[in-house]
């Protein structure tokens, strides 16, 4: 197994690297560091949770202060995020990486005051972090160059493409020096990343630790069938009974997750509601109660959440089951991180029937049910072969599942010793500060690249 000094990486960056109590390289980081640092372009299959930041912020770095720029500075990296929370996270990535190296780093997104920002490019800046609009704004107001540019990263393109940026993505490109090196990471690849990529990664090393199935296989899952009306009050009761202090839920709509903020303090739990509506100070502020623990419950749409790194989170609550089955899997890869087990509930009513037929064939196998409740609706069990629900054929992941025909016999031979067992284990799983957990991920995470 690597470590970080076999990678290659500077003393100032395996300073920093210790102090942030990493010990081992995960398996994105042992793969792509060493590429990176000799030059290469990298496209790396890799959902948040891996470490894919310090992945692609470290070789950038340590390249970056190994060539020494003379005169004022210039922007060197530029990294394009999906949504502000992640820009945000990549950033203060940045600041604990750089603590030792002379780099200047800033990010900047949409939904603030743009002077500060404008403030911090004009002392002059080494690293950029931007969502799409914001930065194209602030070049078209002439206060960005890209023109020196030397590496471009493209952080969750899949989450890119889904929110429409593509154009804004392919306006970037055309700002930048056709000579630079190039990484892009996506959780997933459908055929619209894999197309995007060819399109400027050049003999690019493809890195794809597919962690998704992992997740899935180890976080416990149960399905509750429940009527519409009935969600509130078995969400209430099942936060009450088990205590739950940090959890998740998920709603398909923004005025959803409003409505239920409410609901939940009617009676008595404190919750706040994290999604593109919201202004940016009132999302960094929920999500700052809510890591403090002020806030017990965030009430989530799928996009705000992406990304949001909250390392014990116990509980996550698919209050509205996804339609797109990919979705299920990204929002319970939010719990059971770093050590702590986790389990997800997914409420299913009767419109949802055929949503959760979809999910189970992404996953490859069915989630354990939870009939044990007062408002168990047998109305919303889904039907002997009932056609799975509305799927986006572009990025529902279906090729993943389909390319590993022995998948769907792994899980059901794992699914016996559930659901204590993957409780267990998922209390082992991303455990992100201790060796052992450490060396079990990344088992497990290359006995599934082998796959
Ligand atoms: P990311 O996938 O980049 O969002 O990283 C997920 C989390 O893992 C962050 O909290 C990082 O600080 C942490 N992390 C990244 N690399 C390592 C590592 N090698 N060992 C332990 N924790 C890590």
């Amino acid at each position: 197994m690597h470590d970080f000094q076999s990678l290659g990486l500077s003393e100032q960056l395996l300073l920093a690297v210790e102090q942030e109590g990493y010990t081992t390289p995960t398996p994105v980081q042992s793969q792509s560091i060493p590429p990176l640092l000799d030059g290469r372009d990298v496209l790396g299959v890799a959902q948040t949770g891996t470490g894919k930041t310090a992945a692609f912020a470290l070789p950038v770095l340590q390249v970056m202060s190994r060539k020494k720029q003379h005169g004022a500075r210039h922007i060197r990296a530029l990294v394009l995020s999906p949504t502000r929370e992640l820009a945000a996270q990549i950033d203060e990535r940045f600041s604990a990486y750089s603590e030792h190296l002379d780099i200047r780093h800033k990010v900047i997104f949409g939904g603030v005051n743009q002077n500060p920002q404008v403030r911090a490019l004009q002392k002059g800046i080494d690293v950029l972090v931007a969502t799409p609009g914001r930065l194209l704004d602030l070049i078209g107001q002439g206060h960005i160059d890209l023109g020196r540019v030397e590496f471009f990263v493209l952080d969750e393109a899949d989450q890119m493409l889904d929110m429409g940026f593509i154009r804004d993505i392919k306006k970037v490109l055309n700002l930048l020096p056709k000579q630079r090196q190039n990484l892009l990471f996506s959780a997933t690849m459908p055929k619209s990343i894999a197309d995007l990529a060819a399109s400027f990664l050049h003999n690019a090393v493809k890195v794809d630790v597919s962690p998704e199935e992992v997740t899935v296989d180890r976080i416990a899952q149960k399905i509750m069938f429940v009527r519409k009306a009935d969600k509130r009050r078995l969400i209430v009761k099942i936060i009450k009974q088990e205590k739950v202090s940090k959890g998740i839920v998920f709603t398909r709509t923004k005025h959803g997750a409003n409505r239920l903020v409410k609901q939940l303090a009617q009676s008595g739990i404190n919750a706040a509601a994290i999604h593109g509506n919201k202004s940016q100070s009132a999302r960094t502020k929920a999500l700052a109660s809510f890591k403090k623990g002020d806030i017990k419950m965030l009430v989530a749409t799928d996009i705000a959440s992406r990304g949001i790194d909250v390392n014990d989170i116990t509980h996550v609550f698919n209050y509205d089951l996804p339609n797109e089955p990919e979705s299920y899997v990204h929002r319970i890869g939010r719990t059971a991180r770093a050590g702590k087990s986790g389990i997800a509930y997914g409420f299913c009513d009767d419109t949802e029937s055929g949503y959760l037929v979809g999910i189970q064939q992404l996953i490859g196998f069915d989630i354990d049910v939870d009939d044990t409740h007062e408002f168990h609706f047998i109305g919303a069990i889904p039907k002997p072969n009932q056609k799975p629900g509305k799927i986006k054929s572009a990025t529902s992941g279906n090729s993943k599942n389909n390319s590993n025909p022995n998948k769907n016999k792994r899980r059901s031979s794992q699914r016996q010793s559930r659901p204590q067992q993957s409780n267990q284990k998922s209390s082992n799983r991303n455990s992100n500060r201790q060796r052992p957990s450490n060396k079990r991920r990344n088992r497990n995470r290359s006995r599934n690249n082998q796959n």
